[in-house]
Order: structure tokens, then C-alpha cells, then sequence
């Protein structure tokens, strides 16, 4: 069995067990998304949305699952509802990925405006990373999850290159937030990072709320 179908099976055993888990049915439903299982990726997004409707990633894969099962007015309004729930969270990498699916298919997708704008925005390209040891919130660092110029993370929270590479790209605000959230992650799957498979299950969490690739 490839370490994937396993992820499935644990995802419907969470989901079944707990009908009120929200992660279970978004991680069930993004998994047969990836294996484009369109019809139970969809099923389990939108229990997923029943549950947070505010769910932006949800509303992402859900959004592109209807697309490719050729129903597009309904992916249309998921994508555009999507569009504007993550802007206003800030969440940009899935605003901008359903931005693109929209226009893929042929559809003008709204732009929502950022009413405020940190002042040193422009100063860098989203996503550039001060040199290290010269940044603070005033030195061009923006935060490439919430495209902010935030204070930046005091140190690296792991000693290896991811977290090095959070400590590059990742705010403090971010961060801290990620941190709430792992609880409840570690708190759900009942993770044991002493092992391999709960670190991975971790790892993964991590980066897809930091929107890291
Ligand atoms: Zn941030």
C-alpha cells in the first residue's frame, strides 16, 4: 500500500469516527483531490464547508474538483465565494491559485483591493527575504503568508533548512498563529512527533497553513 492510500484510509476512519472533525473531512477531501477523485473530494469538501464555511482551502480544491467534472457554474460561484473569504484572511496563496483556476477558465475572477497597505509593501517583491541578520520590520522583510511587513520571527523554530526557511519567509503574527493551530492539529490526529509518520503528518499541517510548497 503507497503511503498515500494509507493517509486515506486514516482520513475516513478520523472522518467517520467524527463527523464534526473538520481537518478529518479537509484532509480526506483534499487527498482524493489529489488523486482526482473528483466526486469523493467534492463529498468531503463540502462537508468540510457545512462544518467552516469561512474554509478558503475548501473552497479551493472544491472549486477545481467541480471544474474538472465539467460543472462549471457551480465551481464559478465556489471559486468566487473562495476568492473573497481568503482575501479578506489573508490566506493569498489560495486567493491567487483560484484567481488562476478562474481565469483558466475563462472567467474574469474578482480582485478584491487590500485597503491597508503596510507602507514598506512596495519597498520588496512579496516573498523577498532580508539578508539574515539584518532583518526587522522596518528592513524590506514582507511576510510571504500574509504579505505584511510584520516583525520577524526572533530565531529559526527548527534547526534544520525548513527552519531556516521559515525564519526567511515566515512573520512572527504567522508563526504565532501556526502555533495556536498545530495544537489542535497534534490534538486531533493524536500526533506523537517523536515518530516519523506523526512528524510527517505535522510537517504537513505546517506547511500548507504557512504556504510553504
Ligand atoms: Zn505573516
Amino acid at each position: 500500500m503507497s503511503p498515500r492510500d494509507d493517509r486515506l484510509q486514516v482520513f475516513t476512519k478520523m472522518a467517520e469516527a467524527d463527523p464534526t472533525n473538520e481537518l478529518a473531512h479537509f484532509s480526506l477531501g483534499k487527498a482524493h483531490f489529489e488523486l482526482r477523485n473528483d466526486a469523493q473530494a467534492e463529498s468531503a469538501l463540502r462537508r468540510t464547508l457545512e462544518l467552516n464555511p469561512g474554509h478558503a482551502q475548501a473552497h479551493r480544491f472544491l472549486g477545481e474538483a467541480l471544474l474538472r467534472m465539467g460543472r462549471k457554474e457551480e465551481a464559478v460561484a465556489v471559486l468566487k465565494a473562495g476568492i473573497l473569504i481568503a482575501h479578506e484572511r489573508g490566506e493569498f496563496q489560495p486567493r491567487n491559485q483560484m484567481q488562476d483556476a478562474l481565469e483558466k477558465a475563462g472567467v474574469e475572477p474578482p480582485k478584491p483591493q487590500t485597503i491597508v497597505k503596510p507602507t514598506s509593501f512596495n519597498a520588496a517583491p512579496a516573498g523577498a527575504a532580508a539578508p539574515p541578520g539584518t532583518a526587522t520590520s522596518a528592513g524590506g522583510f514582507v511576510c510571504k503568508r500574509c504579505g505584511r511587513a510584520n516583525p520577524r520571527m526572533e530565531e529559526a523554530p527548527f534547526l534544520n533548512d525548513l527552519g531556516k526557511r521559515i525564519h526567511d519567509t515566515i512573520c512572527q503574527p504567522c508563526w504565532r498563529e501556526w502555533f495556536a493551530m498545530s495544537i489542535k492539529v497534534i490534538n486531533e490526529y493524536r500526533l506523537n512527533l517523536l515518530s516519523p509518520q506523526g512528524n510527517e503528518v505535522y510537517e504537513t499541517h505546517m506547511k500548507e497553513f504557512l504556504g510553504l510548497e
